[in-house]
């Protein structure tokens, strides 16, 4: 190609090159000011974990670490202990006296919701974890685990002996 081509090619180029950036100019902006603002997600979503209490203040989680084998990305870590009636955690033997998750390593995929016999761990649809250092994006339970309800006591409670000597409570009647 001649020097002369080249300049027409270029030049014949600068017109659509403008008409480009007017078109686009005043197009109403797709920037969403995160996080003061967010966009609505797909039910499917699945966000930052949470795990949850029953109604009377206790935790579900009994730390029986299924979430833990369960996750492609071993990305949690459960370390259980034993309840007692003056030290209760959870119904049932034990609860999860360290539960760490690494949402660095995390893939949202939910294996362990869908592992977890008493729906302890829920990945939750509008959270997404943040942080600014690597230690800071490993969540432990504190950060993990939900207040209690309004009214009920936290964690550990004292309880009566033989109140709760099975690991997954009865779920409620279905009303509907
Ligand atoms: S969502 Fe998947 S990758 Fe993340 S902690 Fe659960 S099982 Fe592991
Ligand atoms: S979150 Fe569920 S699966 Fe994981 S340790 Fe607790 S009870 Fe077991």
């Amino acid at each position: 190609m001649s020097i002369t081509d080249k300049v027409v090619a270029v030049v014949t180029k600068i017109p659509v090159g403008f008409a480009t950036v007017l078109k686009t100019l005043f197009r109403k902006p797709v920037t969403v000011q995160y996080p003061e603002q967010t966009k609505p997600m797909s039910a499917r979503f699945r966000g930052r974990h949470h795990l949850k209490r029953y109604d009377d203040g206790l935790e579900k989680c009994i730390g029986c670490a299924l979430c833990a084998a369960a996750c492609p990305a071993d990305a949690i870590y459960v370390e259980a202990a034993e309840n007692t009636n003056e030290e209760r955690y959870s119904p049932g033997e034990r609860y999860a006296k360290t539960y760490e998750i690494n949402m660095l390593r995390c893939i949202f995929c939910g294996y362990c919701e869908d592992a977890c016999p008493t729906n302890a761990i829920v990945l939750e649809p509008i959270e997404f974890p943040t942080g600014y250092t690597r230690d800071g994006m490993i969540y432990v339970k504190d950060m993990l685990l939900e207040p209690p309800p309004a009214g009920a006591p936290a964690t550990p409670q004292q309880t009566p002996a033989g109140k709760y000597d099975r690991a997954i409570l009865p779920f409620p009647p279905i009303t509907d």
